[in-house]
This record gives C-alpha cells, structure tokens and sequence, in this order.
C-alpha cells in the first residue's frame, strides 16, 4: 500500500511546493516509485518537475472532473525520476465545478484507487487555502505534512489547519494523521525562529520532523531549470535537508 501524504498548509509561501519536488526527488533517489500530484492551479509543483504547463493539455482538472484516469494523464518527471500529475491554470474552474458533482471531497482518492499499487509514495502538493482542491488531497491522504516558516503568525493559522484535518478525520477520512510538521526557510540566528521552533516542539512533541530545512538560495533556483534542488545541486544544504527527510520519513524515529 502507497504512502499518501497531502503537503498543506492554507498560508502561501511556506515551502509546500519546493518541499513536495524536493521531497519526491529524495525518494525516487532512495529507489521508491513516487507519484507527485499537483493540486495547486498555480502549477508550480508542475514547473518545478520540468514540466511545461502551458502545454500540457490534460491534468489533474480532468482527473477530478472524471474526464480522464491518472493512468492515462500521468507523465514522468524526467529530471526527478517521479511521475507527475500535473497541473495548470484550468484547475482553478474546477472548484467551482466539483461543488455539484457527486462525492465531490472524494473524487482525488477514487481515482487514486486504480494507480496506487504502481507507487511506494504519493505525494500532493496542495493550494494555499482550505478549498475543495486542498479537501480532495486530505481525503486521498493518510498522512499530512505540514511545512511551516517559523514566524509569528505560523502558529495562528496552524490551529485552523489542524481543525480542518480533524473535521476531515470526523466525517470523510478516518484514515487521516498529521505525519509531521517540517519548519521550512530556517535561520538559526533569528530568535524568533528559535521561538518559535521551541513552542512547536513542546505543543507537537514528536510531530515536529527533526530536519529542519534551511533557507538556502539553491532551493529557489532549481525550479526555474525544472528540476529539484536534490538533483540540481545535490551537494547544496537545502538539498541535503530534502534528503535527510526523506531518510526521516522513511525510518520514522521512535519517540525518545
Ligand atoms: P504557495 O502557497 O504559493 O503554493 P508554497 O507554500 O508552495 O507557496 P514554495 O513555492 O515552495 O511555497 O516557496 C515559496 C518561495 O520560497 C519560492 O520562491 C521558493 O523558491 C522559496 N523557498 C522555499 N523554500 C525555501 C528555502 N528553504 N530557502 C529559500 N527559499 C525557499
Ligand atoms: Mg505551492
């Protein structure tokens, strides 16, 4: 059975897109089968693999629509060695146009059912926003992970997200867990990031992934040469982080 974890958080510009590339990238590298979803109508996830979104035609729009199956929309990342449901602009009609179709939260994870057995990982990078896009990726997932910059304002948003996955969990996906929190565009001289990162730690024990993934100029720039940081500059701290998480998630550390 796949891991299913949806990348979410409503706050945008958090790392859910850079850690979802980086993170798919790191687990194709450990020789898993991954499948990346992009969820986000922005396409960046999309980007980021390589992919060009303007010329992709069929997506995950057409996936949730029931246009199309993922079997047949699916394409590989070349430069990240995952497959990739990508995604465009048209997603963004689709929020509108599910609210009448039936099973309108579960559509993501039906059409998952046909293509999970090909995969060790399935990863979702979802929208900025608690809409129906980023409902569909909790309702496919069994795990969230929640990237988050160490600021003030993180924890405030943090509660709204965790309400949602627990009313998620309530009535749609009993199944769903909160696999981690990953603090993201770490600076260790900013106090407040110190804080921060301490009050997280005490409020989610041992929910907080032990990487912390720095901020570092290397994982900005890989998107715009469509590949992972982990395979653009592998040696960069950004991408070493994305490989130390991997490593994390794939040998969960038993509570101390
Ligand atoms: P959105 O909510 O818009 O989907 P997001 O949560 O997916 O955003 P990203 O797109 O991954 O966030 O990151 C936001 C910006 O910060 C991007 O320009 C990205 O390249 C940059 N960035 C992400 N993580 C880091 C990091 N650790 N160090 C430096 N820059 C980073
Ligand atoms: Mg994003």
């Amino acid at each position: 059975m796949a891991r299913i974890i949806a990348v979410a958080n409503q706050k945008g510009g958090v790392g859910k897109t850079t850690t979802s590339v980086n993170l798919a990238a790191s687990l194709a590298v450990s020789g898993k089968r991954v499948l990346l979803i992009d969820l986000d109508p922005q396409g960046n996830a999309t980007t980021g693999s390589g992919v060009d979104k303007k010329a992709t035609s069929r997506t995950v729009y057409q996936v949730l629509l029931g246009l199309g199956e993922v079997g047949g929309i699916r394409i590989v990342s070349e430069s990240g060695k995952y497959d990739l449901l990508p995604a465009n602009r048209e997603l963004a009609g689709a929020e509108v146009e599910l609210v009448d179709l039936p099973n309108r939260e579960g559509r993501l994870k039906a059409a998952l059912s046909s293509v999970e057995a090909d995969y060790d990982f399935v990863l979702i990078d979802c929208p900025p926003s608690l809409s129906l896009l980023t409902i569909n990726g909790l309702v496919a997932a069994r795990e969230v992970l929640i990237p988050m910059q160490c600021e003030y304002y993180a924890l405030e948003g943090l509660s709204d997200l965790v309400g949602t996955v627990k009313r998620v969990r309530a009535n749609l996906n009993p199944a769903l867990e909160i696999g981690g929190l990953l603090r993201t565009m770490y600076d260790p001289r900013n106090t407040l990031s110190q804080q921060v990162s301490a009050q997280l730690e005490q409020h989610f024990g041992n929910k907080v992934f032990k990487t912390l993934v720095p901020r570092n100029v290397r994982l900005a720039e890989a998107p715009s040469y469509g590949m992972a940081a982990v395979v653009w500059d592998r040696a960069s701290k950004g991408a070493q982080a994305y490989l130390a998480l991997a490593e994390e998630i794939l040998a969960p550390a038993t509570a101390a």
